[in-house]
């Protein structure tokens, strides 16, 4: 052992992973990671899902053990936040005045929920959904028959959906873009998912501006511009994140809607990485510099940033998968479908619980969205990947394989 240490900052799924491939890669000296919750590093995914309904509780999160950590000789100072980096010095000043010195700095502070600003925001009964304490503030509202509105119709807010209406509540969804899911998929996903949330029993609203939210001190009612309100128990936000970068700003680092690494996560300090949703990373495949927000991408950032700092240089390449799911729905995401000029649809949008979409860039598969379709999703990611060639009217037609695509493209038929 030497006494050279690497503190990292967070303990999410970054963080926690950073550090065990750190001692997988051979760092010989002390690790310590700092998070500001109370936690061992857990599993975000089934925050809105199974922690949400009570199938889960906190023990069932935690992605490894405590004794895992021991093991290797990971410390965890939990509780704590980091108020600054002083990069000279090669420390990192606590809350409460502590300084603890570094050889190498991890930065993996990750994202916090935006924020709505009107009028009765503060009331009792508006809630976030990003961490345990949130989910567990929401549990303390929600029953059967409760009216719970739901702000923004993204990821958080569709998945909570589902999980509330299989609780038995009346959910509303209002969403101000023009329609759900408006960012990232296409409008024939759009359309079927809000299809089959209308047929669960949720109501949805696009192109909604809330003005208010009304009640003595607990949110009554959710108000809006075009004149309509709708009766609420509870109303729960998902309307994006924001990355935590002013740590990585104050300290000098750079930042452009993210802390900017480079393919091997590092940032303009040699002797600091970042990974995760907190960073906008130099991403080969689609040659320019993105922000992620995926657990996938947080972990394999943290995989390149551990080898970098053992010097063993890894350049991250991974094409981004995501995947979310809500009722019996499983929808697997492999790339990203911006600036898409041509969409090939595979099963019917408006009927079923099925259906894949493949997005076009140039002539080239840039990303794959399937819904209970892992046939789909997999060879999907394979042309992405591969930068494979396949006849467009054989992907559209389910009744030919998807397998037989590749290798049709692959023998040069
Ligand atoms: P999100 O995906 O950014 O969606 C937020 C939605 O809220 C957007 O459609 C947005 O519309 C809308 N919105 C914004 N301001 C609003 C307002 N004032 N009133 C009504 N609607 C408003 O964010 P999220 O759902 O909160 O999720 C947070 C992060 O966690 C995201 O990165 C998400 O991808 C991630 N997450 C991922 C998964 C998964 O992969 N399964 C699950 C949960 C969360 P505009 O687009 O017009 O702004």
């Amino acid at each position: 052992m030497t006494d050279s240490r690497c503190v990292i900052v967070g303990a999410s799924h970054a963080g926690g992973q950073l550090a065990v491939s750190l001692r997988q890669q051979g760092w010989q000296g002390p690790i310590l990671v700092i998070g500001e919750e109370p936690y061992l590093p857990y599993n975000r995914p089934p925050l809105s899902k199974t922690f949400l309904s009570g199938q889960k509780h906190v023990d069932d999160l935690m992605i490894r053990p405590h004794t895992q950590y021991e093991k290797v000789g990971i410390e965890f100072l939990l509780g704590q936040s980091v108020t600054s980096i002083d990069r000279e010095q090669k420390k990192v000043i606590l809350a409460e005045g502590d300084e603890i010195s570094y050889e190498k700095l991890a930065l993996a502070t990750g994202a916090r929920v935006r924020t709505l600003d009107l009028p009765g925001s503060d009331l009792e009964g508006m809630l976030y959904l990003r961490d345990i304490s949130d989910v567990e503030k929401i549990r303390q509202y929600i029953g059967p028959g409760k009216k719970a509105v739901i702000v923004g119709g993204g990821y958080i807010g569709l998945e909570t959906a589902a999980m509330l209406r299989q609780l038995n509540l009346e959910v509303s969804i209002l969403e101000s873009a023009e329609r759900i899911l408006n960012r990232v998929t296409a409008p024939e996903l759009s359309a079927f998912y809000a299809r089959v949330h209308k047929e669960e029993g949720v109501c949805i609203e696009s192109s909604v501006n809330i003005t208010e939210f009304a009640g003595d001190t607990h949110v009554s009612e959710v108000r809006c511009q075009d004149g309509n309100t709708y009766p609420a128990d509870l109303v729960i936000v998902g309307i994006g994140v924001i990355p935590n970068i002013e740590l990585a700003e104050a300290a000098g680092l750079k930042t452009d809607n993210g802390i900017c690494v480079d393919s091997n996560c590092l940032t303009n300090d040699l002797d600091i990485v970042a990974a995760g949703d907190c960073t906008s990373h130099f991403n080969a495949f689609y040659n320019r510099h993105l922000r992620l927000e995926c657990v996938q991408n947080a972990m394999d950032q943290a995989k390149v940033a551990a080898t970098t700092l053992c010097g063993k240089p890894n350049q991250y390449n991974a094409l981004p998968w995501f995947w979310s799911d809500q009722y019996d729905l499983k929808l697997q995401i492999a790339g990203l479908s911006h600036e898409y000029d041509e969409l090939v649809i595979r099963g019917d949008p408006e009927s079923g619980r099925k259906m894949a979409a493949f997005y076009y860039r140039e002539g080239k598969m840039i990303a794959v969205d399937a819904v209970n379709s892992p046939q789909e999703f997999m060879i999907g990611k394979q042309i992405i990947a591969r930068g494979l060639t396949v006849d467009k009217g054989k992907l559209s037609d389910p009744a030919v394989a998807m397998k037989s695509l590749i290798n049709i493209s692959q023998s040069g038929i």
